[in-house]
């Protein structure tokens, strides 16, 4: 390992991103052609990753609270619909109880 292949390892980023200056290019190129190792580097060199978009983190906590206020409303209503149901059944028992009892 010399120096130089410190650099070009350096410029790796750069140079596959394309932004790297000809001067550094050319330093790289040359250097490619002569070290097989650094030549190794650069074919498994993968851009670092993160780059890529992702949700913004107030959009995802916009989210969260939706779907915990969906979950709410879900509940109330489950609630209210089987205290009416619980109601319904119970005021019918109680009249054909009353009913048979006669
Ligand atoms: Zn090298």
């Amino acid at each position: 390992m010399n120096w130089k292949c410190d650099v070009v390892t350096d410029l790796a980023p750069m140079y596959h991103d394309g932004v790297a200056s000809v001067a550094s290019r050319k330093l790289v190129e040359e250097h490619l052609r002569e070290c097989p190792e650094c030549r190794n580097y650069y074919k498994k060199y993968r851009p670092v990753e993160g780059i890529k978009m992702e949700t913004p983190v107030s959009a995802q906590a916009d989210f969260v609270k939706l779907a915990k206020q969906m979950r709410k409303r879900r509940l109330l209503l489950w609630g209210g619909f089987l205290s009416y149901v619980s109601a319904t059944v119970v005021a019918l028992v109680a009249y054909y109880v009353r009913k048979n009892d006669k």
